[in-house]
């Protein structure tokens, strides 16, 4: 029984890497391309222009309407930059266990602090597009920096700073896991206000835990606590990674409805595909 849990587990460890890879490769700037709609909109609003309907829009649009519906699927499982977190931190938690080292880590009630910074990250930027000066400044941008080294374009004369910001959030991917996702991402901001449908959220029943068990929180990225059954309230912080469901001991935590736990293979790459053809459908 044992053996078939623990295999389950890396199953669904792998299909979340393979996921995650494909979506490296194909729809790499679906993050920044979302979010280049929510700097265009504030953009046009403090020029007192018009909005037309463009593919940042739509792409925009595209992806907090699944999110809506799926929770933070994308996040957890599709966004480019959240999957480069994943494997930088996967790769230093390797390092440490081969070196015997203990990984180092940010305080728990820092981490509390720091995921507010998101929304002063987003306010700021939204602030620089109404305000025309956005536009005009250049060469900071991380994600610039990353989109062009993704694309093989190391010309990075011009994006001293920005090199130095991204150099800066992969010591920080490192170190803590989701580090940019639950501190410092804008678009991670806006998708954790999204008022998501409590469908697909993980709830467990508390009273079927183990006595004195907190595995579900401690491998959390989010240090969520896992609500309650029949609560209707949904953590915009959960990314959806469903490790949660993986490790609990007694299969007590779920996020699928009725006859599935929400982790089963067929739903996950379900929620995959029906995301690749939004992407596709939104012009990706
Ligand atoms: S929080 Fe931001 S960077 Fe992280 S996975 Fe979501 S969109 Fe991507
Ligand atoms: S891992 Fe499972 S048993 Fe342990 S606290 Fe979480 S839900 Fe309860
Ligand atoms: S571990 Fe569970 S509660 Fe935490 S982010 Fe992942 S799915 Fe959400």
């Amino acid at each position: 029984m044992k053996r078939k849990t623990i295999s389950s587990k890396r199953l669904h460890t792998y299909i979340r890497a393979i996921i995650q890879l494909m979506f490296f490769i194909f729809f790499p700037s679906a993050f920044t391309t979302a979010f280049s709609g929510i700097k265009y909109i504030f953009t046009q609003i403090g020029a007192g222009q018009p909005i037309v309907w463009t593919s940042f829009i739509t792409v925009l649009l595209a992806l907090c309407a699944y999110t809506i519906i799926f929770g933070r699927f994308f996040c957890g499982y599709a966004c480019a930059f959240g999957s480069l977190g994943d494997a930088i931190h996967a790769a230093y938690i390797f390092i440490c266990k081969k070196l015997k080292k203990k990984p180092i880590q940010i305080k728990k009630n820092w981490r509390k602090a720091l995921s507010l910074v998101k929304y002063g990250v987003l306010f700021i930027i939204v602030l620089l597009c109404f305000t025309g000066v956005y536009s005009k400044i250049t060469g900071w941008n991380p994600w610039d920096v990353f989109s062009m080294l993704r694309a093989g374009n190391f010309k990075l004369g011009g994006y001293i700073l920005g090199c130095i910001i991204l150099f800066f959030i992969l010591i920080g991917m490192a170190l803590c896991e989701r580090f940019f996702c639950r501190f410092l991402c804008p678009m991670g901001a806006i998708f954790s206000i999204l008022p998501v449908f409590p469908l697909f959220s993980v709830r467990r029943k508390k009273e079927n835990c183990v006595k004195g068990c907190s595995a579900c929180e401690r491998c959390c990225p989010s240090d969520l606590i896992i609500p309650e059954e029949g609560e209707w309230t949904v953590n915009g912080d959960c990314f959806q990674c469903q490790k949660c469901i993986d490790i609990c001991p007694k299969k007590n935590t779920h996020s699928g409805r009725l006859f599935f736990k929400g982790n089963e293979i067929w739903f996950t790459i379900l929620r995959a595909v029906v995301l690749v053809v939004i992407l596709i459908l939104a012009g990706i």
